[in-house]
């Protein structure tokens, strides 16, 4: 089987976003060297509508200043380490401001894609994308939507083809949320590692103009939650994000899990590292073909570093790491 370990490269979007320090720079160095010590490459989603705005905001903030270079310095380490980095976008940097040493944006109707007009869209796309490939010297043609949110997928068909996108890591498999700002419903998604598509993100059409690498999805069991809900006090240390900014606030999802199953992504984050071993033989006994792992560095924690590192090593010995751009 292919396994890609991909990560969302951003700071958190609720209030506080968090330190560049603590939710990219400092978990992004302890992947790299995880990364070199297993001979491992992953793949790396750049919020790059934060780097836009870092170096707008650069002129009249002498730290965003400073953690411009710093972002940028980390973007090209990873590209020079062989890392693959690709698109991700949250379009509402485009609504954000820096004021009293803080990010703020206007969520409501600007979160995902589908909230803005066609021109709009076309214009974040293609100035986001040429933005990352400014910086890293060469051409990206991977994409995974900020939110997972990239529904209808209609919409982008024309504009991601203008871009030259061809590959998309959006669709987490059996997912589906609608909410104030997220929307997205991927219940009919394909049960396959990899399928083509045309304008329907879960419609698989052979020969589409698009390959999906969905991420995988598991259902866990309310016993996952209270574990985890147990270790954080008892080993906060261990169990504590390393990011110290907060989600957008998801009304009850947290209680709700400690009493039935939820379905959600396989994941390198936190306590979600303890089962990747398990999900992946699952899959494999299954026959699939790949299976997309998705991180953020603001979720690891010291515990998800070991894991993460002990699943490559063993995984190293019967299947293969890939990156987006392998394919
Ligand atoms: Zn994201």
């Amino acid at each position: 089987m292919n396994l890609f370990i991909t990560f969302d490269y951003e700071l958190f979007f609720g209030d506080p976003t968090g330190s560049a320090e603590k939710c990219i720079l400092e978990p992004t160095q302890r992947l790299i060297e995880i990364g070199e010590r297993t001979k491992t490459r992953f793949t790396f989603f750049i919020d790059i509508g934060y780097v836009i705005q870092l170096e707008k905001w650069s002129s009249k903030f002498e730290n965003l200043s400073l953690e411009y270079k710093k972002v940028v310095g980390q973007i090209k380490t990873l590209q020079e380490k062989g890392h693959d980095l690709q698109l991700h976008i949250h379009p509402h940097w485009e609504t954000a401001s820096y004021t009293n040493n803080k990010w703020s944006f206007k969520l409501d109707g600007h979160y995902k894609l589908a909230d803005f007009n066609d021109e709009e869209i076309q214009q974040i796309v293609s100035s986001y994308k040429s933005k990352l490939e400014s910086i890293i010297g060469s051409k990206v043609n991977g994409f995974r939507a900020g939110g997972w949110c990239l529904q209808p997928f209609n919409r982008f068909v024309e504009i991601f083809k203008k871009a030259g996108i061809k590959i998309d890591s959006t669709v987490f498999q059996g997912g589906k949320m609608s909410t104030k700002h997220y929307y997205f419903d991927f219940t009919n998604a394909p049960s396959k590692g990899r399928y083509r598509f045309d304008d329907n993100l879960c419609q698989e059409v052979e020969n589409g103009s698009f390959l999906e690498l969905p991420i995988g999805g598991y259902r866990y069991k309310p016993g996952f939650f209270w574990r985890l809900y147990i270790l954080g006090r008892l080993m906060p240390r261990r169990h504590k994000m390393i990011g110290d900014g907060n989600f957008i606030a998801q009304g009850g999802k947290k209680y709700e899990s400690l009493k039935k199953p939820i379905w959600d992504h396989v994941s390198c984050d936190g306590y979600y590292s303890s089962k990747l071993n398990l999900i992946t033989s699952k899959f494999s006994k299954e026959g699939r073909s790949d299976l997309v792992i998705i991180g953020h560095p603001k979720s690891m924690t010291r515990y998800s570093f070991e894991q993460l590192e002990k699943y490559i090593r063993i995984q190293q010995k019967k299947n293969s790491f890939l990156t987006l751009s392998a394919e």
